[in-house]
């Protein structure tokens, strides 16, 4: 994969992020910037920002309205009734499509039942390898077996 394609997947989930951030509450540009910064530890262009929130008003999703910052007025941008449902249609095709890619490395604890993801414990009983929750389910189950046989 070269990088001009990899940076433009990056830039195809900065704009999903962007709109999981506006989902959250209004806010201005600068604030969108930052708290981008925060959690996913990149730097975003404004040069991606702006013309996304233009493109996303030209479209109805977005809408601004002028608020005080200090002694400057600053646009802050909020999600419309529109906007509001595309996201929450985003949001379950996305988290269908995670939830396909992190199944198969999901295991079901032997003992309890419950889902194990990444870091459970696992143990090679009776030659085939065994997933837990934890050493404590890996110990009862041994113990229970112990009991039936
Ligand atoms: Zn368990």
């Amino acid at each position: 994969m070269s990088s001009k394609e990899i940076d433009e997947i990056v830039s195809d989930f900065s704009r999903f992020y962007i709109l999981t951030i506006l989902y959250e509450g209004p806010s201005h540009g600068y604030s969108i910037i930052s708290k981008f910064k925060k959690r996913i530890g990149k730097e975003i262009s404004p040069s991606l920002i702006y013309p996304f929130l233009k493109q996303l008003e030209q479209k109805g999703m977005v809408r601004y309205s002028l608020k005080p910052v200090g002694a400057k007025k600053k646009k802050v941008f909020e999600l419309t009734k529109k906007g509001k449902e595309l996201c929450t249609q985003l949001f379950k095709r996305f988290s269908a499509l995670v939830s396909v890619a992190i199944e198969p490395t999901m295991s079901i604890c032997a003992n309890c039942g419950c889902k194990v993801y990444e870091g459970g414990y696992s143990e090679v009983i009776d030659n085939k390898k065994m997933a837990f929750c934890c050493v404590h389910c890996a110990e009862s189950y041994k113990q229970e077996r112990l009991e039936k046989h």
